[in-house]
């Protein structure tokens, strides 16, 4: 770069001292950016000189070769250079249609540019003017571009900037030039590229190009791949500042909280493990070992717990609740959906009932706690089973151990943040209900241990599962009553009303629920979607946990850890509007007791996509495996459900395969920390 201009432009912005500029100062501060240019650069998310230099451009024009007009070939693009020779507006139609044409002369031949309806361009060529054009060549005779991307070449500005180099295309907002944009850029770059300086020197791993050079070469490379170098260094640096947040949160916990005694004595544990109608797996043993040495760790515990649906997370969660309870701690379980914590509270009674232990449930329709068990004092230890109304309410829960957090990813980091402030630093065990794919896992929940249950309990019926199109409905039908005739239930799960068109969702369900009824008569069917008030959702759960009603239609609020071994049956519609992570979930309900089990996914909107998609499910019941290849297809923030999925959003970061970048960032970052 042109060190001498640089400077010299940098002394006229900012009067007589450049050192005041930042890469935090604003852009109105910059030579040339008025307040409406201003206001265009906000639209686009630039704000400072640092957004400025991070604006990754769309993509990159070759313009070191102008190809002569003579030498175009249809259908191919090209950059063309030349002088206009005539320009014009041909009407038609009442003069409601319109055509603009351009003639360009390079000396060797001359290329016609056309643009529909965009007559307001007579205002803004004329002839004499010199242009870059880029675009497809749609035909040779005569040479012809359609809508072409020009720039108007001032012989005065800075040729050598855009053109005869591979320029950068940006992302624009109306009113916004190319061009101005990207001299804004290089000016800039020039006058205030010494302000990008390495984050943390000394620590930067082999192979990468410095942060300065990676903003050079991310605005004006000299050659097609250095962009990817550069999106590789500025990736990174995202990355590793993430990374150093969380372990830095980690190591003050660490530094600040002691550990409450937690590990417990075994007294409760022993009869409840008996009381049992199974013994735990190797994989639920050897994650409780885990548990266990935390709980009596010198810090409080961070960590999450994987495992695939039906792989005995829950029982897991009751023995961690019963060494901190042993210990003369309370504890608190989160659940992300009433049902689901109203099914942990009926079993964790159950369960606790007989140790003398109390559970109470908190939800947001229950503001008043109910007491229930044995020694409804409340000095004594206890379980708090809640949704998030269990933070959200304000609530004090008094001498807390341990929060576990089911189902985490309907939860945000800040929840699960807020939560254990309530607590003098409990300690915290959180539970997925999909399995993670590794790049999210480290950006999610890099200041967790992890633990993982790899293996599911023996004796469990194998899952089929079927891609359907509607047309084939009545076999399904068929096959259903069948198998509710053996005595098996089932469940029909619809795209939930929760979202979009509440009114005419609701009148979707409703007439499904009507079809239902009809086709699978004498069979009973029950309906449960978000919006029933309460009392009414757990008639419903109630009536189907007792066989009282045999199919159940329901949204995905069931998606979730519902748990009636029974229901070995599902039947998907819509199921193209689902995730593959959501499917796999839904499809956890079934396949929990001894029969074989039986998933059928109807795609209403047929594409080949949508089939390919479906049909990784019917390929795999390895979560693992889903989760990947839903993150490929969608994205985190859809693999993670859109709600406060806490998902950060990077620049040049890609969850989907930057899994190398991001390991390497977090030596990185521990490396920093222990230097
Ligand atoms: P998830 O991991 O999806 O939350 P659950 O905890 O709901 O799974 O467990 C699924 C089912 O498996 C439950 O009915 C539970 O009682 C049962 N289960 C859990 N552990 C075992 C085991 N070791 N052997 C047999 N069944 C088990
Ligand atoms: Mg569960």
């Amino acid at each position: 770069m042109d060190r001498r201009a640089g400077l010299t432009y940098s002394r006229r912005v900012s009067g007589a001292n450049p050192s005041e500029f930042a890469l935090s100062t604003p852009l109105n501060r910059l030579y040339g950016v008025g307040a409406e240019r201003c206001a265009q650069l906000a639209r686009l998310g630039l704000l400072t000189l640092e957004d400025l230099f991070l604006h990754a451009p769309r993509r990159y024009e070759d313009r070191r070769h102008c190809t002569p007009i003579a030498d175009l070939q249809a259908d191919e693009c090209a950059v063309v250079r030349g002088t206009i020779v005539a320009c014009g507006v041909k009407y038609w139609s009442k003069r409601t249609r319109s055509l603009f044409e351009l003639v360009l002369e390079d000396g060797t031949r001359r290329l016609h540019c056309q643009w529909y309806n965009c007559d307001f361009l007579e205002r803004v060529y004329a002839r004499g003017q010199e242009l870059a054009v880029y675009g497809k060549v749609s035909g040779v005779r005569p040479f012809t571009m359609r809508h072409p991307e020009v720039e108007i070449l001032d012989p005065g500005e800075e040729p050598s900037l855009h053109m005869n180099r591979i320029v950068p295309v940006y992302p624009l907002t109306e009113g916004l030039p190319q061009r101005w944009l990207r001299s804004l850029v290089w000016r800039n770059l020039q006058a205030f590229g010494r302000l990008i300086v390495e984050p943390h020197p000394g620590s930067l791993p082999e192979g990468f190009v410095s942060r300065l050079e990676a903003v050079r070469r991310l605005q004006f490379p000299d050659t097609l791949a250095e962009p990817d170098t550069a999106r590789r260094r500025l990736a990174f640096d995202e990355f590793l500042e993430l990374q150093l947040r969380m372990l830095t949160r980690r190591r003050n916990l660490q530094a600040n909280a002691p550990g409450l005694v937690c590990r417990g004595d075994n007294r409760w544990i022993k009869p409840f493990l008996g009381g049992l109608s199974f013994k735990l797996t190797e994989a639920q043993t050897r994650v409780l070992r885990e548990i266990r040495a935390d709980l009596g760790g010198p810090h409080p515990m961070r960590r999450l717990l994987q495992g695939d649906v039906g792989s005995g997370k829950t029982v897991v969660a009751a023995c961690a609740a019963l060494m901190a309870l042993e210990s003369g701690c309370s504890v608190a379980l989160m659940a992300p959906t009433e049902i689901l914590a109203e099914q942990h509270w009926r079993n964790f009674q159950r369960w606790f009932d007989a140790l003398g232990i109390t559970v109470h449930l908190r939800t947001g329709s229950r503001k008043t706690e109910t007491e229930c068990g044995p020694t409804a004092r409340s000095a004594a230890p206890a379980l708090y089973v809640g949704t998030h109304a269990l933070i959200t309410e304000g609530v004090e829960l008094e001498n807390l151990g341990l929060v576990i957090i089911d189902e985490q990813h309907k939860f945000g980091v800040t929840q699960r943040e807020a939560l254990v402030r309530k607590g003098i630093y409990p300690h915290l065990l959180v539970m997925t209900a999909t399995p993670i794919p590794r790049t999210l896992g480290l950006t999610l929940y890099g200041d967790l241990d992890v633990s993982v249950i790899d293996e599911l309990p023996m004796g469990r019926g194998v899952i089929k599962t079927f891609v359907r199109t509607p047309d084939t409905l009545p076999k399904v039908w068929e096959f259903i009553r069948q198998k509710l005739a053996t005595g098996r239930q089932a469940y029909v799960v619809y795209p939930r009303v929760e979202e979009g068109d509440l009114k005419s969702g609701a009148k979707a369900v409703r007439e499904e629920y009507e079809t239902l009824v009809r086709v699978l008569a004498p069979w009973k069917v029950g309906l449960l979607y978000g919006r029933l008030r309460p009392e009414e959702k757990e008639k419903v759960m109630a009536d189907f946990r007792a066989n009282q009603v045999q199919v159940l239609l329901a949204t995905s609020v069931i998606e979730v850890g519902v748990d009636v071994p029974n229901a070995t049956m599902m039947l998907v519609e819509n199921a193209e509007q689902f995730g593959l992570a959501q499917l796999h979930q839904l499809r956890g309900r079934i396949g929990r007791g001894a029969h074989d089990s039986y998933c059928i996914l109807v795609a209403s909107r047929a594409t080949d996509a949508a089939l390919a998609r479906l049909r990784v499910l019917a390929d795999t019941t390895d979560g693992f495996r889903i989760a990947e290849a839903d993150l490929a297809l969608r994205g985190p923030g859809e693999l993670l459900g859109q709600e406060q999925s806490g998902v950060p959003t990077f620049k040049f970061g890609d969850l989907r395969r930057d899994l190398p970048l991001i390991e390497l960032a977090r030596e990185t970052a521990k490396r920093i920390l222990t230097a």
